[in-house]
């Protein structure tokens, strides 16, 4: 492979090429999972920005380069996403809040007819490039200006965005090589939509319309076809340079059991008297864990049911632990991965003590949890919903620090293994913590309960975020991060949390949610450090990227 192609076509897109061209050599090229997702914005459009210069409007100039380099970016390999592909402005519904123009009915992208006009759509634009989980997004503009002498091309990046500047100086230079325009240079400026997008972004302003010549230069096809070339060989050349580094430190192994251990050996480097072991498989026996992890300062290290991970023995052995709690019944954790365990831990400690805190179902193990951790002096137990992980995901790190037991429930009435616990207790219960909206924790589930709280949001991660807030307003915040669609690594990370005293915050594997990203925006000043939690397939290593880019 030469030098030149090297330099301009990444490794792995070359190789998927080769592999979909021998595979498929009649067919259309297959969806690539993997090769990198760009998402273009085709500036303005609709009621917005309808600037005529030399007969062409700037909207439907910035559309057509767009189409053209949705098309090359697509031979290429890349995933691409783009936010219109007509004359209209995006997704109407995204903006709620915004100032109107009663200027009469427009129809937008997701075929509402409005009787007036935000005054721009760009928080709309910014979101679908967020929600789609882009490595990039790519803003396509042409400029104006009254001065008809002015020429040449120019890039942004937002000034808090080292990959968006490394894309634009790349881009610029390209667009620049192969088109003869004067260079305007890469610059740095945080337009609405790349300081909004969150992840690395540019905003290219293609020439001036108001420039005779430069107008016609891009009213040709041929002049669009080597700028849109241009730009996607700036786009290669990115990634040829492996640019999503870690920016974070991560606890992160092999798989799920491995990232456990990574996390036990983190937050318990001196070995522990307890050890948890629970279920990697699924996550009802751990999801109330954290306050009894927290209670015995016992590390959680996950298992197959059925055979213990070679990570989890290893560990074991480093811990040094004289009791192995199980949680769950022999279906989550089997008597022989007990076993396994107890003699795993007996190579370095002379005596292991092996006992299991499991019920009938997972309601029963929570309450028997919430029998060991006890009601702590404040009087306060918490409920979560027994049927979804994710808020008792993000309620364990809290309760774990408080020291306050988890209970389970379904449904319009609490389970009986939970209500047998309340009952037990009732004298001493004080208050309760609700993790979750009325739709996974019902009012009639609360009934009889003294002193309620609830924190919820709209959604997961809206409820997370509350969660997140309860820690309170003031001081530092080192904040863990972790996958919240899926369970292994936030069960492990919310007893680590528990012991360290950081909340959880849940995200998408390449997606930061809305309410995150303006959480995080909003408490930048105090958030000393962040932890991930999992490898890539967890959290992408565009997730890094994402997270630096809500805290600079
Ligand atoms: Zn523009």
């Amino acid at each position: 492979m030469s030098q030149q192609s090297l330099r301009r076509v990444p490794a792995t897109l070359a190789a998927v090429a080769l592999l979909a061209c021998a595979a498929l050599l009649a067919s259309p090229r297959p969806a690539l999972a993997e090769a990198p997702y760009v998402f273009i914005d085709a500036g303005h459009g609709g009621p917005y920005s309808n600037a005529n210069e030399n007969g062409l409007t700037e909207k439907s100039i910035n559309l057509l380069i767009a189409l053209e380099l949705k098309q090359r970016l697509q031979a290429r390999g890349y995933r691409v996403g783009i936010d219109r592909t007509g004359d209209y402005a995006v997704c109407v519904r995204d903006i709620p809040t915004w100032h109107w123009l009663d200027d009469g009915p427009h129809l937008y992208a997701d075929g509402v007819v409005s009787a007036g006009t935000p005054v721009d759509d760009l928080q709309a634009r910014a979101n679908l490039a967020n929600r789609a989980g882009a490595d990039l997004l790519v803003s396509i503009h042409c400029n104006g200006v009254t001065d008809k002498r002015v020429t040449g091309i120019e890039t942004y990046a937002p000034t808090f965005d080292p990959l968006g500047q490394r894309l634009g100086a790349l881009v610029q230079e390209e667009m620049v090589s192969a088109t003869g325009a004067p260079d305007r240079g890469d610059k740095t400026s945080n337009f609405y939509v790349i300081r909004w997008a969150n992840m690395p972004a540019i905003l290219i302003e293609a020439g001036f319309l108001s420039n005779p010549l430069e107008a016609s230069h891009l009213a040709s096809p041929l002049y669009r076809w080597r700028l849109a070339r241009a730009i996607a060989d700036g786009v290669d050349r990115f990634f040829a340079e492996d640019p999503f580094q870690s920016v974070y430190p991560r606890l992160q192994g092999a798989d799920r059991y491995e990232t456990a251990v990574k996390a036990s050996r983190a937050a318990w480097p001196n070995g522990a008297a307890t050890v948890l072991l629970a279920s990697g498989e699924n996550w009802p026996d751990a999801v109330a864990a954290a306050p009894l992890s927290r209670k015995l300062d016992a590390p959680l290290l996950l298992t197959r049911s059925d055979s213990l991970p070679s990570f989890a023995a290893v560990e074991l052995a480093r811990l040094r632990p004289s009791k192995v709690v199980v949680l769950g019944s022999e279906s989550s954790v089997s008597a022989s991965v007990t076993a396994e365990a107890t003699a795993a831990a007996t190579v370095t400690t002379a005596s292991v003590e092996a006992t299991r805190v499991g019920g009938a179902d997972r309601y029963e193990t929570a309450a028997l949890i919430a029998e060991q951790v006890g009601v702590p002096s404040d009087g306060r137990i918490a409920i979560a919903s027994g049927l979804s992980f994710s808020d008792a995901l993000s309620l364990s790190p809290y309760a774990g620090r408080l020291g306050c037991p988890i209970l389970l429930t379904s449904g319009d009435a609490l389970p009986a293994a939970s209500q047998a616990f309340v009952d037990a207790h009732r004298p001493s219960i004080r208050s309760v913590l609700v993790a979750g909206s009325t739709a996974s924790v019902p009012a009639g589930a609360l009934a009889g309960l003294p002193s309620v709280t609830r924190i919820s949001g709209s959604d997961r991660w809206a409820t997370n975020v509350e969660m997140v807030r309860a820690w309170g307003s003031r001081g530092s915040l080192g904040l863990l991060v972790a996958n919240g669609l899926d369970f292994p690594d936030g069960l492990v990370a919310g007893t680590y949390g528990a012991k360290a005293g950081r909340p959880l915050l849940l995200v998408q594997p390449r997606v930061l949610p809305d309410r995150t990203r303006e959480y995080l925006e909003l408490n930048q000043g105090r958030v000393t450090g962040l932890t991930l939690f999992g490898g890539p397939a967890s959290l992408a290593k565009l997730m890094d990227w994402e997270l630096q880019k809500s805290l600079d």
